[in-house]
């Protein structure tokens, strides 16, 4: 598997996934994200399930999402699906969704069960695609919990966790060490 590789086994949906029936699709300018967001569904939904929940009145907006909140999905059986098109701001992590794009693996971060193997595989090959394709450094493939205000929040210089998000029971520092190896060795064999 190379990145060439990798890109053929993504499936593009994001023209069959529905949309608000209402709402304008928000957008951005390609050249403003300069991170990739790892989620978890926390629930036991696959890519579709997803879409609906984020269409309908939910935690997000008390009138529903414009779109999918996700660019990127990767079910239980590791198939990576497109959502959506990397101008769309979907609404993932609040303040940072201009400069962000996310992807989410279904998963119910149940902080002492691991995602499959091949959840695991997948989402680092996915990160490390993305980063070669938007010029990404791995470091910069963050846990919806590692970010400020939506993630976690400092009270009397105390950190405190908002969200657990991609799960607890993934270590995101061996994560991305996972991803910087994988784009080394992409890197060589082009
Ligand atoms: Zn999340």
């Amino acid at each position: 598997m190379n990145y060439f590789e990798f890109e053929k086994t993504i499936q593009d949906i994001s023209k069959k996934l529905s949309v608000h029936q209402s709402k304008e699709i928000p957008k951005r300018e390609i050249s403003q994200i300069d991170k990739i967001i790892f989620h978890c569904t926390a629930q036991n939904w696959n890519v579709w399930q997803v879409c609906d929940y984020d269409l309908k009145p939910n935690h997000i907006d008390a009138s529903g999402c414009p779109c999918i909140t996700y660019t990127y999905f990767i079910e239980k059986n590791g198939t990576v699906y497109k959502c959506l098109d990397f101008d769309v701001k979907s609404w993932h992590v609040g303040k940072w969704n201009a400069s962000s794009l996310g992807f989410c693996i279904a998963y119910n971060g149940n902080p002492k069960i691991k995602p499959k193997k091949i959840q695991i595989q997948k989402a680092i090959e996915l990160a490390a695609y993305l980063c070669l394709k938007l010029g990404i450094e791995p470091k910069n493939v963050l846990g919806h919990r590692e970010l400020e205000e939506t993630g976690f929040r400092f009270v009397n210089g105390e950190k405190i966790l908002r969200k657990e998000c991609p799960g607890l029971a993934i270590n995101l520092d061996d994560f991305r060490e996972n991803v910087f190896s994988l784009i080394k060795i992409w890197s060589k064999n082009e």
